[in-house]
C-alpha cells in the first residue's frame, strides 16, 4: 500500500518508520524544510552553538521513545541518570533538595498522601487535590508544569495521576532520567530519517498539505490522489484542514533561554539539570557551555520582550549558581503553542476523539494531542504515530477502493 503521511514530527516520522518497516510505500510530507516539529536542533548563529528548540527530558518510563530510538538508532545518545534522583534548589531558602523516586521525599506530609489519593480519583484540577500539600511548592507544581505544560490551577488532575503511575509511583527504575546529550536533531530526528531513506521512504521537505478532498490530498504544486493518510499534524493546523472534524484546543507557550556561559559552572546536585522553587526559572539544562532554562506553562512570560525575559531568568540563575548579575551571550525561544492545555475538558475532548474511530476512516490523526490519557509529550507523539500506522494498514487492507462507504462521510477521521 501507499501511504501518505502529513507532518515530519516526531508523531509523523513514527508513523513513517512503522509503516514502512511494515512494507509500505511510504511518502512523508513536511510543510518545513526541517524535520523535528516541536522537538528540533539548530545552529544559533548568535551563541556559535547547536540547541534545541527547548530542552527535552525524558524518563525511562517512556517505553515507546525508547523502542523508537532503539529501531530508529539514535538509543547510544542518551544518558541514563542511575540511581534516579532529582535535585530542586529552593531559592527563596537557598536549599537543595534531592528527591529521590523509591524512598520517601523530606517533608512529605499527610496532606499530601492524601492529595495523591484525591489525584487518583481523577476529578478536577491538580490544585483541587493537592493546594494544601507541604511538598506542593517544592514537588507538586514542578512536576505539574513540566509534565503537563499547565498550571496545577487548570490541570488535569487524572493526567497527572497517569503521569505518577507510570513514573514515580512505578518505583526508581521507572523515573530514571534520560539526558539527550548531543541534542535532538542528533538523537532524534537525524538517524530516524536515514533509516527511513534506506527503507526506500520519500520525504518531500517544503510540502505544506494545503487541503484534503473526497480522493486528493492538495499541496502548492499540484493534488495528489490517496486512499489512506496519516495527519500527523497539531491541533491548530488539523484543525484549519478539518474544521468539521477537530475542534481548535487551547495552546500554553514554553519558553527556553539558552545563554554561552564564559567560565565552567557546576549545577548543584552535580547533575546536568537542575528543577528550582521560588523562582520564575524552572528547570536548568547544562550541556557543555550552554545553559538552557526552560519554563513551562508560560504564557504571561512569553508575552515580556525577550531582553526583559533573558534578565529576569538569568537573575534567577545567577542567584541560584552564585554568577555575576550580568547575563553571558543568550538567545530565546518562545514555543507560544509548545502543547495544547491539558485540562479536565480538553482531556474529555482527546477521550472522544480516541472513540470516533470508524472502520471506514480514510485519514487518521496522529500527534500528541490525539494520545488521550498521556501528557502531550515524546512518548505520546510516538505512541499516537505508531498506532495510527497499525490503524491504517489493517483498515487499508480491506478497502474497495471507495471513497464514501455505507452512509460515512468521504472522509471520516480515525485514531486508534
Ligand atoms: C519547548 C518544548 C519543550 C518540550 N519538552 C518536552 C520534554 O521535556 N519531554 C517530552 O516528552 N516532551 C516535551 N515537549 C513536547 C514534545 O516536543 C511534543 O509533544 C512532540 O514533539 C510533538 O510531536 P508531534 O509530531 O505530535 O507534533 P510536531 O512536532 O508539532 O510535528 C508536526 C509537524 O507537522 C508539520 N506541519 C504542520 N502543518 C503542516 C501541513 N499543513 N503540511 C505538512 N506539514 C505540516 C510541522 O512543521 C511539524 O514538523 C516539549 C515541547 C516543546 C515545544
Amino acid at each position: 500500500m501507499k501511504l501518505h503521511v502529513i507532518g515530519a514530527g516526531l508523531a509523523g516520522l513514527a508513523c513513517a518508520l512503522e509503516a514502512a518497516e511494515a512494507g509500505a510505500e511510504v511518502v512523508l510530507h513536511e510543510a518545513t524544510a526541517q524535520a523535528g516539529g516541536r522537538c528540533r536542533s539548530f545552529h544559533d548563529p548568535l551563541l556559535d552553538r547547536m540547541v534545541d528548540n527547548g530542552s527535552h527530558l525524558l524518563l525511562t518510563a517512556n517505553a515507546e521513545v525508547l523502542d523508537f530510538l532503539k529501531r530508529g538508532g539514535g538509543h547510544s545518545l542518551l544518558h541514563e541518570i542511575t540511581p534516579a534522583r532529582f535535585p530542586m534548589y529552593d531559592l527563596t531558602k537557598g536549599r537543595l533538595h534531592m528527591i529521590r523516586p523509591g524512598k520517601i521525599p523530606p517533608g512529605l506530609g499527610w496532606r499530601d498522601l492524601w492529595g495523591v489519593w484525591q489525584l487518583r480519583k481523577g476529578r478536577g484540577t491538580v490544585a483541587d487535590c493537592l493546594r494544601k500539600a507541604p511538598l506542593y511548592r517544592l514537588l507538586w507544581q514542578p512536576l505539574c508544569e513540566a509534565a503537563l505544560n499547565t498550571a496545577p490551577e487548570e490541570a488535569s488532575a487524572a493526567l497527572l495521576w497517569q503521569v505518577l503511575k507510570e513514573s514515580l509511583l512505578a518505583g526508581e527504575k521507572a523515573s530514571r532520567p534520560l539526558i539527550v546529550e548531543k541534542g535532538l536533531g542528533p538523537t532524534f530526528i537525524a538517524p530516524v530519517l536515514a533509516r527511513l531513506t534506506a527503507l526506500g521512504a520519500e520525504i518531500r521537505f517544503g510540502h505544506r498539505l494545503r487541503a484534503i478532498e473526497e480522493d486528493a490530498l492538495v499541496f502548492d504544486d499540484g493534488r495528489i490522489g490517496f486512499g489512506h493518510a496519516v495527519l500527523a499534524l497539531p491541533n491548530a493546523a488539523a484543525a484549519d484542514l478539518l474544521p468539521q472534524q477537530v475542534e481548535r484546543l487551547p495552546h500554553r507557550a514554553i519558553v527556553n533561554a539558552h545563554y554561552r556561559l564564559d567560565r565552567p559552572v557546576r549545577l548543584p546536585g552535580g547533575l546536568p539539570f537542575l528543577g528550582l522553587a521560588g523562582a520564575t526559572a524552572q528547570w536548568l539544562f547544562l550541556r557543555e557551555d550552554v545553559l538552557s532554562v526552560t519554563v513551562s506553562a508560560a504564557d504571561a512570560l512569553a508575552a515580556c520582550p525577550t531582553a526583559d525575559i533573558a534578565l529576569l531568568l538569568w537573575h534567577d540563575v545567577s542567584r541560584a549558581l552564585g554568577l555575576p548579575a550580568v547575563p553571558p551571550a543568550w538567545r530565546i525561544i518562545k514555543e507560544q503553542r509548545a502543547t495544547i492545555v491539558q485540562t479536565p475538558q480538553t482531556e474529555a475532548f482527546r477521550n472522544r476523539l480516541r472513540r470516533s474511530t470508524s472502520p471506514h476512516s480514510r485519514v487518521f490523526l496522529a500527534g500528541d494531542w490525539t494520545e488521550a490519557g498521556l501528557p502531550c509529550t515524546m512518548e505520546a507523539a510516538i505512541r499516537s504515530g505508531r498506532r495510527a500506522a497499525r490503524a491504517v494498514i489493517a483498515v487499508a487492507a480491506n478497502w474497495d477502493g471507495r471513497t464514501s462507504q455505507n452512509g460515512e462521510p468521504a472522509i471520516s477521521c480515525g485514531h486508534l
